[in-house]
């Protein structure tokens, strides 16, 4: 589904990934776990093109856009690309002026160009996924923190995105709201949602993914299934990576 080559991102002078080679399958759940500073936000937003790298390779489905220094015009393939995402940040970033449906129904009215009765079935259908049904005309200052992220991953989702990009979503919520939104996760990943995640939570890493990328220092030092990263890895870095986190 998304295939990243030779994958170079500086900020100034300081580069920030180091040649990124990643194949993430359709169909899985691929978690990038790391070190503070390794690279791992980085990374993702470069799968969402909300920061252009500066070299490599990145094919999501049937596109593919290739990055030079010298680059020409390349906006509306930025666009193309970008459509294909669908990205939850850890923040939630609801537009607060809006109720929770409108929030859901903004992007396909607006950028995809549905009807509005269209958009609103689709959006009720999607709270109804993420157990919200009842907030539909709610604001997100009237919603706990869990409930906003739940919305956020509904109004993801109406855009009907190849592959959905969660960075760190429940890094800002207390246990019990972690739970909820960690639920919706799992649900949407054992019904074959193509997902990249990055995150903190080893325990949830193993539990649902099917790859497990760790990154340090802006490579990816390790990649394989949970069994092999979590339990048989040989490797220092992330032995000792693990023995602080877990
Ligand atoms: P964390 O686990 O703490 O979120 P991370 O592995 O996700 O860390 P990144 O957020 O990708 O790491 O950051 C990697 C490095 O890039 C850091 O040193 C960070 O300060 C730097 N960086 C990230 N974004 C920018 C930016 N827009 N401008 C300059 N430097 C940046």
């Amino acid at each position: 589904m998304i295939n990243i080559r030779n994958l170079h991102k500086s900020f100034g002078d300081k580069e920030i990934l180091k040649g990124i080679d990643l194949n993430v399958p359709k169909g899985e759940a691929t978690f990038i776990i790391g070190p503070s500073g390794s690279g791992k936000t980085t990374l993702l937003r470069c799968m969402n093109l909300l920061e252009i790298p500066n070299e490599g390779t990145i094919s999501i489905g049937n596109n593919t856009l290739e990055f030079k220094t010298n680059k020409k015009n390349i906006q509306n393939d930025i666009l193309k690309l970008r459509k294909s995402t669908g990205m939850v940040f850890q923040g939630f970033h609801l537009f607060p002026h809006m109720t929770v449906i409108q929030n859901i129904m903004e992007g396909p009215v607006t950028v995809l160009k549905q009807s509005k009765d269209d958009a609103r079935a689709k959006a009720i259908t999607l709270l109804q996924k993420v157990g919200l049904s009842e907030k539909s005309n709610s604001y997100p200052h009237e919603l706990s923190g869990g409930q906003q992220q739940r919305v956020a991953i509904a109004r993801a989702m109406a855009m009907e995105p190849s592959v959905l990009l969660f960075d760190e979503p429940t890094s800002a919520l207390d246990p019990e709201l972690e739970a909820e939104v960690l639920k919706v996760m799992r649900d949407l990943s054992h019904e074959g949602m193509t997902m990249v995640v990055v995150t903190h939570k080893m325990s949830f890493a193993k539990e649902v993914a099917n790859n497990v990328i760790f990154m340090d220092d802006g490579i990816i030092v390790e990649s394989g299934t949970p069994q092999k990263l979590f339990t048989n890895t040989t490797n220092s870095r992330l032995k000792q990576f693990l023995s602080l986190v877990e």
